[in-house]
This record gives C-alpha cells, sequence and structure tokens, in this order.
C-alpha cells in the first residue's frame, strides 16, 4: 500500500503502482472525469503514471492553470499531427505553450498561409473526434538519439535535457513525437481551439539558421471561452492605443526619432495629472523628489556596473574629447546626490524619488507604439535606509503602489517575489534578512504571491507587481528591488549609533514603470474613455444655437473659474452634430444649453455612457464635478 496526501491534508492509501487515473477513482467519480493530469510530489506526470511508495499527490483538472497549459500543449501536438498529415514534408521542431494557447515551430518548404487554417483545423477536429490516447514510451538517451537519427532538430531538443530517459509520445497511431510531457490522457480531452496566426522564426533565434514557420493557435476549455477570447482581441484591437493615440491627437512618432514617443498637447494633460498625482502621493508617504542629468561621463558608467552589463542598450556621446553615456537608469545620479553630503542613521530612511527620463537602446523589430520604447520617463524612487527598517519600508512601498493603482481604476493585481538565483554577491544572511523582509512585508499586508525561485537579480531580491485590465491582459507595472551591490560601488555611508560609519541598504522602486508605457495602458483599458481626473477636456459646453452662445460662454466662465478643463464648441454646426463631435472625442460631460438653461441658470447635462439627460443648476454640477475630480471617482453618473 502506497500513503497518498490530498491537497486538503487528507491520506489516502492505494495499492503500490496504481495510476494517478485510479486514485482519481478512488476519490470520486466526478474528479476522475474532470482529471487531465496529475502532481505528484511537486512534478507534473501524466494520469497513466504508476503511483510508487508514498507520495504527495493533487490531480490536475483543467480548472487548474497547470491543467489548462497541459491542454493547451496538447493540442500543439494534435496541430502537429494534423499539419505533418496535410504536408507529409514538415518536420517539427518544438512546440511549447504561450499566454492563452500554444505555437509549434515546423520547418517545411511550402509557406503555409492563413486561408489553410481551416483545413488544419478541420484536421485536428477529426483527430479529436477520433478520441486517441496519449501514449507514453520511454527509452535510454542513446537508443532515442539513435532512434532519432538523421532529424538534425529533434537530436538538437535530447540535448538540451538532462534526462537519460527520453520519452516519445503517440497518439495511439502512426503520429509519434518527442517530448517530455504530461499530455491529456486522450486527444478527445482537447477543448476549443483555433489556429490565429502563422509567423518566420529563426531555429533557436538565430538568422544564420534556416526561417522555420510558427503557427500559433489558442485554446479554451469550452467554446463559450474561445468565443470571449475572440471578442477580447476584437475589442483590444478596436482599443489599439496606437489607433486612439492618433485619433484623439494624444502622441504620434516620426522616423526622425524612431522608438521616441512625441507627446501632444492632449497627451501632456494626462501626463501632467499623472505628475501631479504622484506628488502629492510622494508627499503622503515622505519622500523628497530630485532631478538628475540625463548624460553623465562613462566612467560612472564603469562604477555603477552599467558599462559591463548593460553598454548594449545604452546610447553614447562624445565632446570635449571624453566620452559620455545617457542614462538607462536613474540610480547612479541618485547615489551622486546621496553622496555629496554626510548621512546620519537619524535621518534614515530616506525616501529619494526621480521621475526620470531614461533612453534604453531596443531592437527595433520589438517596439510597439507606447509599450515598448527607446526613451521613456520612469517613476524611479530610491529608499537608503538600515536592514532593520527594510521590512516596514517595503510595506509602505506596498501601500503606496496598490493606492497608486486604485487611483487609476485598477483593482485586479498579483504580485511575484524573486528570491536569490546562483550567481549573487552579498553574503547568505543579508539576503535572508532582506528575502524575509518581503516575505513579512507581503504577509503583513495579506497578500498572495507568487515565488520564482533564484529569479532574482544578482545583486539582491524584488516584488513585482502586475494588473490585469479589462481585456484580461496582465501588464508588469512596479518593482521594490533590493540591492546590495549600488551603494558599495559608490562608496555611500552613513553614521550608525555606534558612531561607525555603515553602508546603507539601497532599494529601488518603480510603481507604474515609464510613463509611455502606463499611458498606453491606460487608453487600451478605458478604450479612450478616461477617468474625469484624467481626461483631456472634461466638460464642453454646447449652445443650441447662436441665440445662446452668450449664456455658453458665462457658463464657460464658470467653469474655468473651477479649473475645469472645458470649451465650447460656437460652430454654426446644427446641435446634434456639436453632440455627436464631442462623442467621437469621449467628452465626459457635455452641457447643452438654450433659452429655457439660460433662463433658469441650468445647463442639460448628458453624462458619457449614459442615456438619460439631466437638468442641474450651474453651480450644482461644478461640485458635483470637482467633488469627483478631488475623490478619482470612475463612476461619472450623480
Ligand atoms: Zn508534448
Ligand atoms: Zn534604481
Amino acid at each position: 500500500m502506497a500513503q497518498v496526501k490530498l491537497p486538503d491534508g487528507s491520506t489516502l492509501g492505494i495499492t503500490d503502482g496504481s495510476t494517478t487515473r485510479q486514485l482519481a477513482e478512488q476519490i470520486g467519480p466526478g474528479l476522475a472525469r474532470a482529471a487531465v493530469a496529475a502532481k505528484v510530489n511537486g512534478q507534473l506526470v501524466d494520469l497513466s503514471t504508476p503511483i510508487t511508495g508514498d507520495t504527495e499527490l493533487q490531480i490536475i483538472t483543467l480548472k487548474d492553470d497547470e491543467g489548462l497549459e497541459i491542454m493547451r500543449h496538447s493540442c500543439a501536438h494534435i496541430m502537429a499531427e494534423a499539419i505533418c498529415s496535410i504536408w507529409p514534408d514538415a518536420k517539427l521542431v518544438y512546440g511549447p505553450t504561450v499566454e492563452d494557447g500554444f505555437y509549434y515551430d515546423i520547418d517545411l518548404d511550402e509557406p503555409i498561409h492563413p486561408a489553410d487554417f481551416e483545413r488544419i483545423e478541420e484536421k485536428m477536429r477529426e483527430i479529436v473526434k477520433a478520441d486517441k490516447p496519449f501514449i507514453r514510451k520511454e527509452m535510454t538517451r542513446s537508443e532515442a538519439l539513435a532512434k532519432l537519427a538523421g532529424d538534425k532538430y529533434k537530436t538538437d531538443n535530447i540535448k538540451y535535457t538532462d534526462s537519460d530517459i527520453i520519452s516519445f509520445y503517440s497518439h495511439g497511431d502512426g503520429f509519434e513525437d518527442l517530448c517530455r510531457g504530461p499530455h491529456l490522457p486522450s486527444t478527445g480531452r482537447a477543448g476549443s481551439f483555433k489556429i490565429m496566426s502563422v509567423a518566420g522564426a529563426y531555429w533557436h533565434g538565430d538568422p544564420t539558421q534556416k526561417m522555420l514557420q510558427r503557427v500559433y493557435g489558442t485554446a479554451w476549455p469550452t467554446k463559450k471561452e474561445l468565443d470571449e477570447h475572440l471578442q477580447r482581441l476584437e475589442e483590444a484591437k478596436k482599443r489599439d492605443h496606437r489607433l486612439l493615440g492618433r485619433q484623439l491627437d494624444l502622441f504620434s512618432f516620426d522616423k526622425a526619432g524612431p522608438g521616441f514617443a512625441f507627446i501632444h498637447s492632449k497627451g501632456m494633460i494626462i501626463w501632467n495629472a499623472i505628475v501631479d498625482f504622484l506628488s502629492s502621493v510622494h508627499n503622503k508617504y515622505g519622500y523628497q523628489e530630485i532631478k538628475t542629468p540625463i548624460i553623465l561621463n562613462e566612467e560612472l558608467w564603469h562604477k555603477s556596473g552599467h558599462w559591463d552589463n548593460y553598454k548594449e542598450n545604452m546610447y553614447f556621446t562624445n565632446f570635449d574629447e571624453t566620452s559620455y553615456a545617457i542614462k538607462p537608469m536613474n540610480c547612479p545620479g541618485g547615489c551622486l546626490v546621496y553622496k555629496t553630503r554626510q548621512h546620519s542613521y537619524r535621518e534614515f530612511p530616506m525616501r529619494i524619488a526621480e521621475l526620470g527620463l531614461v533612453h534604453r537602446h531596443e531592437a527595433s523589430g520589438v517596439m510597439h507604439g507606447l509599450f515598448r520604447v527607446r526613451q521613456f520617463t520612469q517613476d524611479d524612487a530610491h529608499i537608503f535606509c538600515t536592514p532593520e527598517q527594510i521590512e516596514s519600508e517595503i510595506i509602505g512601498v506596498i501601500e503606496l503602489t496598490f493606492e497608486t493603482y486604485q487611483a487609476f481604476g485598477f483593482e485586479d493585481f498579483h504580485v511575484e517575489l524573486s528570491t536569490k538565483p546562483q550567481k549573487h554577491i552579498g553574503s547568505d544572511e543579508i539576503w535572508d534578512i532582506a528575502t524575509d523582509a518581503l516575505k513579512n512585508a507581503l504577509k503583513y499586508k495579506r497578500i498572495e504571491y507568487q515565488i520564482n525561485e533564484g529569479d532574482g537579480a544578482f545583486y539582491g531580491p524584488k516584488i513585482d507587481f502586475h494588473i490585469r485590465d479589462c481585456l484580461k491582459r496582465c501588464w508588469q507595472l512596479g518593482t521594490i528591488q533590493l540591492d546590495f551591490s549600488m551603494p558599495e560601488r559608490f562608496g555611500l555611508v552613513y553614521t550608525d549609533k555606534d558612531n561607525t560609519e555603515k553602508t546603507p541598504v539601497m532599494i529601488h522602486r518603480a510603481v507604474l514603470g515609464s510613463f509611455e508605457r502606463f499611458i498606453g495602458i491606460l487608453i487600451e483599458h478605458y478604450g479612450a474613455n478616461f477617468p474625469l481626473w484624467l481626461s483631456p477636456e472634461q466638460v464642453r459646453v454646447l449652445p443650441i444655437s447662436e441665440k445662446s452662445n452668450d449664456y455658453a460662454g458665462t457658463v464657460q466662465d464658470k467653469l474655468k473659474e473651477a479649473r475645469l478643463r472645458c470649451s465650447v464648441d460656437f460652430s454654426d454646426e446644427k446641435i446634434n452634430a456639436k453632440i455627436a463631435k464631442a462623442h467621437s472625442e469621449k467628452l465626459p460631460y457635455m452641457l447643452v444649453v438654450g433659452p429655457k438653461e439660460a433662463q433658469s441658470g441650468t445647463v442639460n447635462v448628458r453624462i458619457r455612457g449614459i442615456k438619460e439627460n439631466k437638468a442641474v443648476e450651474i453651480n450644482e454640477f461644478i461640485g458635483i464635478v470637482t467633488g469627483k475630480i478631488i475623490d478619482k471617482e470612475i463612476d461619472l453618473a450623480f
């Protein structure tokens, strides 16, 4: 008998050598039907895998992320079989999962076109309908290499595994593929899928190698989820920030500066609203603000370590026979400011913020509107403190971060903690103190987090913040990064209680990351229907006819007096045309005014996204709207 410990803590006895599927059956028929794989002692395995000895075991279903991933990866095999049956010359290279789906790299001289997708899907549906079992076959490395002799791609794949046992999976008939698994129990368990695109991809990303065809697909447990996903993609296309940015005159790019955004006047209103908000946050959380130069000499970048580790992404310039670099990060400048005077432990923690303009060279292929640019402003800050202060400082940064995201209407976030990598500097003791401080801070704030073991930077552990937008896309925005290296490189010190000089702990933190990218995210999240406090124009007054222009002007004066961003449409268009125009510009509020309103001192309010109009006294309207701006309310209704 093997004793199996289940996730709920209970233990179940089962005959040694029984499969994980049999265990699922023993737990209950519902779970057995839903099961797609199992996790044995932390390792994912097939349902046909035998259980030997005492184990910790979890049955995996499509409700688990791992189950969904196994289903998507299994779809890659099903697609590979379909492609090989249509094009017998196709050679399979590598078929991993990606967010929402999977791809397979295929070596095939004949190009696969979008017009072929239907044909591939049809074949895939046949394979799914046949409900063929995924059967695992194991052999030694040398047997596998002999079997795959002549297949340069698959023999290469074997080189990248360190296991002595190599596994193949077949669909119960002629089709077989090298893979470590696990997979669905049978092809019939695949959900709803769709081939999405095909693109060129070099083998190992090496341009000297042959160009392969990368065929992408998406797969979901149900047809409904697939349809919802496809709908989100359609919606994302409509919300593309590059499109809306042009349409609403927010920003542009020019070939004179590839990857450098030109922010237009309406874009600058959003920008400045963010700056003002961050300044108020800095004030509340006890930060000082500084500004450091964007060009600093080469020597500094040698000292900071960027020359050795980051040179490929930096821009350089020369004058007065000296070589200078354009800063890719703000930290070295922050260290120089710190060094301008002596510091005592009494000043700690010292929180220094900088909205710093940085330049980082990106390959031209990866640039994408505001999402990937070569010049951006980072909402950076550096905290200098003692090791004992790390935990409370991290708590403060977490609070500040969540408060900031909520102000922009983001409520759905997740956190990842990255710990000590193999190659690192600093003693194990300081790593333990710092990592525990991060964990304790997250625990104190009752925040669930994912641990990325060994994924920290060589100079310290970090926490990353990710938000999910309304189209369920995840964006990594904020970071808290501990640094044991830079303070030493720059010889930063403070005088401690015992009158000795010590090296401070340095915490880097960014909340929004890049202003440019964050504005791009805001545009897509809101479809440019910005919250009131961020709207470039908050209110527009629309006189019904020329006769009401004077009253419209009076209303505008009152709005301006209250510091609202507003205008009047004095054009001689018909009122419906004025409304349509303001609507297309996504105005939060339109105030329609005619003789009736003029006489009663009211305005007829049209609220974005709401059908009913409202007649309100002008001062009352101003009171409501200014209140909403102060509270950063997302909801426009009143
Ligand atoms: Zn596989
Ligand atoms: Zn920094």
